[in-house]
């Protein structure tokens, strides 16, 4: 058992099993403990590689997308370039590379971060040292602005409620014995889905979203929301925990491994409209990508270097956007604030 396992196996022994939210947030928060906190979770020593971490071509994309996005609101002369968990500041580096070729929206960008965890905010400092940090979106400035949020959403905190046999019932982390084991615990809540099953209620993931989508709602741009996930709310359990590229049961390591579940894009886009902001369009990674250019980008890269790199940056352009890959199960969201025409590639077919 990790520490914060006898931690969590301690309070469960006090207070009763813990719902899921409180032990996702433990496992990946807990300010001593916590997964985020006491590491750089990403790439082949770590335990998962996320998109920016594949290839550059993926933030090079965004950054374009973000220029046009600029020029849309009418270049305004200064805005706010946020991003909600940027893990080492990859992604945001990538992307400045390419505002960098247009200099007045150079001149106007603003780096933000919004981070908890301080070991990743000393990996974004060293690749992005003039941005400003934020331990939640409250803080943000009163500016034009363009939100990214890479594999942010899925590492909220969700709870499930199952039907079974006619009744409902939380699903918990109990002990069984020594072991944390997730159990049932009959619950009050009202599900909205008809037949037996599992119900993830997202409820955090959908608050951060209205934060979100008020910051543009009021201050005008538009947001960019990637994340694996499905378009329509749908029933199941997809909690799941990874240690080393691996998948283990999410009673096993707690605080050392990563616990995350898909991300109800029907939800969070419903939050949205509930602000004042627009659901410009949801796509497909893969769609997304192929659309901003992903081949040609690739092809021009690929003339740079030769050999191995040569064939490292091709898979890797292929592991983003095939359907069998990240491509498919990965969408992107787009919110606007209204009067905003849906950005390409959105609303473009
Ligand atoms: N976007 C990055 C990292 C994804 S991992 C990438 O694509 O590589 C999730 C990120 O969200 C990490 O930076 C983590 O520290 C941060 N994070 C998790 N929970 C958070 C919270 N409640 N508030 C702010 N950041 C959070």
């Amino acid at each position: 058992m990790t520490a914060l396992g006898e931690i969590i196996r301690g309070m469960i022994r006090d207070d009763g099993p813990m719902p899921l939210d409180r032990y996702m947030a433990l496992c990946l928060g807990h300010p001593e403990h916590g997964y985020y906190v006491t590491r750089d979770p990403l790439g082949a020593k770590g335990d998962f590689t996320t998109s920016p971490e594949i290839s550059q071509i993926f933030g090079e994309l965004i950054g374009v997308w973000v220029a046009q996005v600029w020029e849309a609101l009418g270049s305004p002369r200064r805005f706010a370039l946020i991003e909600l968990g940027p893990g080492r500041g990859t992604l945001m580096a990538d992307m400045l590379r390419v505002l960098a070729k247009v200099e007045a929206c150079a001149k106007a960008v603003e780096v933000h971060f919004v981070e908890t965890s301080p070991t990743l905010r000393a990996e974004q400092q060293a690749r992005v040292p003039k941005a400003t940090w934020h331990h939640a979106l409250a803080s943000l400035p009163a500016q034009p602005s363009i939100i990214i949020a890479n594999e942010f959403f899925d590492a909220l905190p969700i709870r499930q409620f199952e039907r079974k046999d006619g009744r409902v019932f939380e699903r918990v982390i109990g002990l069984s014995g020594e072991a944390l084991e997730v159990g049932l615990v009959p619950s009050a809540m009202e599900l909205r889905m008809r037949g037996e099953g599992i119900f993830e209620d997202q409820s955090l993931r959908v608050a951060v979203a209205r934060e979100m989508a008020d910051q543009i709602a009021t201050q005008g741009g538009a947001a960019l929301v990637i994340d694996y996930g499905h378009v329509r709310t749908a029933f199941g359990d997809t909690l799941q925990a990874m240690h080393k590229h691996r998948y283990v049961p999410v009673t096993e390591q707690p605080g050392e491994a990563d616990i995350t579940s898909h991300v109800d894009f029907e939800a969070l886009g419903r939050a949205c409209v509930v602000e004042g902001a627009q659901v410009a369009g949801l796509m497909t990674q893969g769609d997304f990508l192929n659309a901003m250019g992903l081949e040609a980008r690739t092809e021009v890269l690929s003339r740079t270097i030769e050999g191995e790199a040569r064939t490292n940056l091709v898979a890797a352009s292929e592991r983003l956007a095939h359907p069998d890959q990240m491509g498919h199960l990965f969408k992107v969201m787009a919110v606007t604030s209204a009067g905003l025409a849906p950005p390409y590639p959105f609303g473009a077919r």
